[in-house]
Formats: C-alpha cells, structure tokens, sequence
C-alpha cells in the first residue's frame, strides 16, 4: 500500500494547489449562460496582467502549449515566409519542426544544447535578409534548463531595422519568470496552463500585440479551430466559438488570484530564489548543469549532467519507484545524459529540499558518488541566508 504524497517534481505538470483543485470541483454548467461574461471578462483581463501586456489581447483555447504554437503560426504568417529559428533543445527543435511542417521558410540556427538563443547570429542574419517576416525564441528551454534573453533579441531586432514580429514561447516561463510583454516587444507569446498557472493541461494561452493581430487579419493561412477572428468575436461578448472548459476556467480564476496576490515581481523572485538554492544543492554533489553558463541558467527547471557510467534514466525510475519522486528525463539529444528538476509554480523552499532529498538518494541508488545530505545542507544553508537578509530588508 502507498501511504502518504507521491512528489511530483517534473517541469510540467505542476502540483495544482488545493485551492485550484476546489475551484474546478463544480458542477457542469451552461456555457451559454447570461452571466458566463463576467467570469471569462474577468480571467481575460486579469490575464494581461500577468502577461503584463496592456494593448493586444489574451486569447484562450482549449489545448496544450503545442497549440498555442500551432496558433501563432497558423493565425499570424503565411505559407512561403521566411522566419527566423533555432534550436537548442527538445522544445525549440519540435517548434521549427512544427513551422517547416506548416509550410514555412524556416532559416534555423543550430546552437549547442546548454546554450540558449543566438542573438549576435540573429542580429545578423536580419541585417543581411530583410525579408524575415518572424523571429522565434524559446524563453525558457525545459529540455535543457536554459533561459534566453529575449529583451535582447528585441533590441537586435531593433537596431537590424527589422519590423517582423517576436514570438516567443513561454510556456515554461510565463507566470513564474519575469516576463514583459509590452516592454519586451513581444508580439505573440504562447503560454500553457500545466505550469507556472499550476492548473491541468488543457488551456493553450496566448498573448497577442496589436501589430500580430493586424498581421492575423493578412494571413492567407487556413485556419479554424485556432483562428484568432472566431475567439476574438465571441470573446467580445464574453463567450467562446465553441464549448469551453468550465472547470478550467474556474480553475484559471483561482490561480490568477493566487498569482496576483502574490504578485508578479514576487513570483519571480520565489523562482529564482528557489532555482538558485537547487543550484547550490546540485553544486554540492559536484555536478554539472546541462546550461553550460550562468548567464543561462533557468529559475523554472535545472537539468543536471548524472555523472561518467550513470544513466539519467535510471535515476528517475528509481526516484519514482522507491522513493515516489517524478523528476523529468532527458529529452532527444540529452536523453540519458540528464535528468531534470522542476522547480515552479506552487513550490517553495520545503518542496524544493524534497527534491534535492529524493534525488541524492536515487543518485546514489544509481550509483553516483556523492555525500548523501550534501546538496540538501548547502540548499538549506543558502535558504536560510537568503530569507534572512530579505527579512531584514523589509
Ligand atoms: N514549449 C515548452 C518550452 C515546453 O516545455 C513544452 C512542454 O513541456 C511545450 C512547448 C509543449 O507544450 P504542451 O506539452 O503543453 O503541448
């Protein structure tokens, strides 16, 4: 028999808090009803917030961050553009597999697992073709537990003399990084519930500016399910073309509320305090991440290297086996090389020793060298630090 909580560590799904899972415990209703608007008004706008996006709008379709990509392409460019892309990991890989797939010109830049976007490459490459109609970015690549700067690729756009769009997925990102969509001059940001909005899947989110809903307007890409015209008209009233997922959207409620009490500053702090204490626990053991600099290194998910003669794979079937502990594998390239930690969305400094706790053991199961208790001491020992000083800052 299996007593007591099984830990789900993995960067996706997250841990729904008991105050989401209540909220989406209701009975079925009508999603026509006269007073639904006042719910999906509300989320939409609270949605920008987090988002922090003032013009444009928050579109919501039932779907996975997988859609979300599929919309942006699918609503905002046309079949033959040229659009700039790369790869450094399992997500950013299937996404440009995804835009060649829909018909797109896509000049991608291969850039070693470990690193994140290339922004001198880029600034390049739109000095020399001006006819690149999109430039993509992975903010947070979960595969590799790396973190791009997009503000940076926006202002490379910038002094390229570029005018095409910025997409950037944030799936991993949104709602526990920082993340700035006006002020980064993002123009279609896709998001998913099952992450730092700590709900289900089953939500694909996406943040759209003003210019990428003109951009809509021109596509001559076929779309139906996912196209922005049939979301925007029935979301001006404050409906949906289709049948939504109220428990869902109840769900989104509460963890909007959640994560705006909190507030979106302080979100990203908690991450970055928390990505940090499972660094220095990761430190401890004497390994490596995957993210090849700090400048890399990601708040949302840390992939560790497993050292020479142990296998990644195994340590998570042990962890999840005997210890009852998911942790994420390692995925295409790094598959056995890595396996992952997921520290976002309802965790806290607890949660995140439990982590480092179940993953010394299923090391050392694995067959590991490391002192058992060392990264939790030196996770502990930067959390008590940490907290203290910003105690005594306030
Ligand atoms: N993009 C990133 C960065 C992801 O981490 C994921 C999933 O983990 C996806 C896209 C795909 O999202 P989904 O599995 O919700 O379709």
């Amino acid at each position: 028999m299996k007593i007591g909580t099984t830990h789900l560590f993995v960067p996706g799904p997250t841990t729904v808090p008991e105050v989401v899972r209540r909220a989406m415990n209701v009975p079925m209703e009508d999603h026509r009803a006269p007073d639904l608007p006042d719910v999906v008004l509300d989320v939409l706008g609270d949605l920008k917030r987090v988002f922090r996006l003032r013009e444009g709008r928050v579109l919501l379709y039932p779907g996975s961050g997988s859609g979300a990509w599929e919309a942006a392409i699918t609503n905002c460019l046309s079949r033959g553009d040229r659009v700039l892309m790369s790869r450094y990991g399992h997500f950013s890989h299937l996404w440009v597999d995804m835009a060649r797939r829909l018909g797109l010109d896509v000049v991608c830049h291969d850039v070693e697992w470990g690193e994140g976007v290339p922004v001198e490459a880029y600034e390049r490459a739109l000095r020399d073709d001006p006819s690149i109609k999109a430039v993509f970015v992975t903010h947070n690549e979960t595969a590799t537990g790396v973190t791009s700067d997009v503000r940076a690729v926006r202002r490379a756009m910038d002094a390229a003399g570029s005018d095409a769009l910025l997409f950037v997925d944030g799936v991993s990102s949104i709602a526990s990084l920082e993340f700035r969509q006006d002020d980064w001059g993002v123009d279609v940001a896709v998001a998913g519930s099952q992450k730092g909005f700590m709900l289900p899947a089953g939500l694909a989110i996406l943040g759209v500016s003003e210019k990428a809903l003109a951009a809509a307007e021109r596509s001559t890409t076929e779309r139906c399910y996912f196209a922005f015209a049939d979301m925007i008209a029935a979301n001006d009233v404050g409906y949906f073309p289709y049948t939504p997922p109220m428990p869902l959207l109840h769900g989104l409620r509460a963890s909007l509320d959640r994560l705006l009490d909190e507030g979106m500053d302080e979100v990203a702090a908690r991450h970055h305090r928390l990505g940090e204490g499972v660094r220095q626990g990761v430190k401890a053991w004497g390994l490596d991440l995957c993210a090849l600099s700090p400048r890399w290194y990601s708040d949302t998910v840390t992939a560790v290297r497993v050292p020479a003669g142990v296998d990644g794979a195994q340590v998570c079937r042990i962890a999840y086996h005997r210890y009852r502990t998911s942790f994420g594998g390692g995925l295409g390239q790094v598959a056995g090389r890595v396996f992952r930690i997921g520290h976002l969305g309802d965790v806290n400094e607890v949660s995140c020793l439990t982590a480092l706790a179940a993953a010394e053991m299923a090391l050392l199961d694995a067959g590991a060298s490391l002192e058992a208790g060392s990264g939790v001491a030196a996770a502990q020992a930067y959390f008590r630090q940490a907290l203290a000083a910003e105690e005594a800052a306030t």
